[in-house]
């Protein structure tokens, strides 16, 4: 029955504005070899690069048959035509991204993206059928005001407004308190698994409860070594959206290998 598969866990790395194309041949070569496939038999890897970087880690992921998945760390509303400087959803899909981040709170603070945008932009990820990793989070003066449930479960409905449910399936969403974004300041499980465990919930709601139970539910904000197990025994969250510490591989692989203790 589907409503009982258990889910694999989902570790993905967001590289942001770091490493060019050559230092990305470099850091996927390494990762890749410091896994083994009783790590990627337990749990999917993604790496997240800048777009200038893509088409090399295809190359490599595609000519020694990696098991690493990719993705794009943002995506055009538009199909295509006068937009300078954006790129499209058939773009990524013809480059072989799986994944496509969505509302990275950095994309919000700095580029202005409503949730409106945000919603236009998990559209065309899924015209093209790759799957959106969804990004929610309140800010630290949220959080104190202890509103930030309300908050992100409102910005969860207000990303997902009108997506039809075979969409809706493929969703998986992140959560990541701004406060602990390159922080070094992480969440508690606790606190992540409070956060998370509404999402699943109101997802239900959303959907139903079967994409609520499949759905994946990520925690970012400061993920390393030595938080990451943690973080994945708390029974809501289903993996880790990693910045910093995607960067250097061995520290990323070890971060995979949660499965191996817990
Ligand atoms: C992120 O950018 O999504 C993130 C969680 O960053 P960091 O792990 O560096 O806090």
């Amino acid at each position: 029955m589907d409503q009982l598969e258990v889910k694999k866990p989902l570790i993905a790395g967001n590289w942001k504005m770091n490493l060019n194309h050559l230092e990305a041949i470099a850091v996927t070569q390494k990762l890749s070899y410091s896994l083994e496939d009783k790590d990627f038999d337990a749990v999917d890897v993604a790496i997240i690069p800048p777009f200038t970087d893509i088409r090399s880690v295809q190359t490599l992921v595609d000519g020694d048959r990696l098991r690493l998945l990719y993705g794009a760390q943002d995506i055009s509303p538009e199909k295509s035509g006068a937009y300078t400087g954006d790129i499209s959803a058939l773009m990524l899909s013809k480059l072989g991204c799986t994944f496509v981040l969505v509302g990275h709170s950095e994309r919000r603070a700095h580029h202005g993206e409503s949730d409106e945008l945000i919603n236009r932009k998990l559209r065309a990820t899924f015209s093209m059928d790759m799957v959106p990793i969804l990004c929610i989070g309140e800010d630290l003066a949220i959080r104190e005001s202890g509103e930030h449930v309300q908050y992100v479960l409102t910005q969860l409905r207000n990303a997902l407004k009108g997506i039809h449910k075979p969409d809706l399936k493929k969703v998986v969403i992140a959560y990541e308190p701004i406060w602990a974004i390159g922080t070094g300041r992480t969440a508690t499980p606790e606190d992540a698994e409070e956060v998370c465990s509404a999402i699943r919930r109101e997802l239900i709601k959303i959907g139903t409860e079967e994409i609520s139970h499949n759905a994946r539910i990520l925690y970012g904000g400061s993920v390393k070594s030595g938080n990451i197990v943690d973080i994945m025994r708390e029974p809501s969250i289903d993996g880790a959206l990693v910045g910093g510490a995607s960067l250097e591989a061995d520290e990323f692989a070890r971060i995979c290998k949660f499965h191996r203790v817990i």
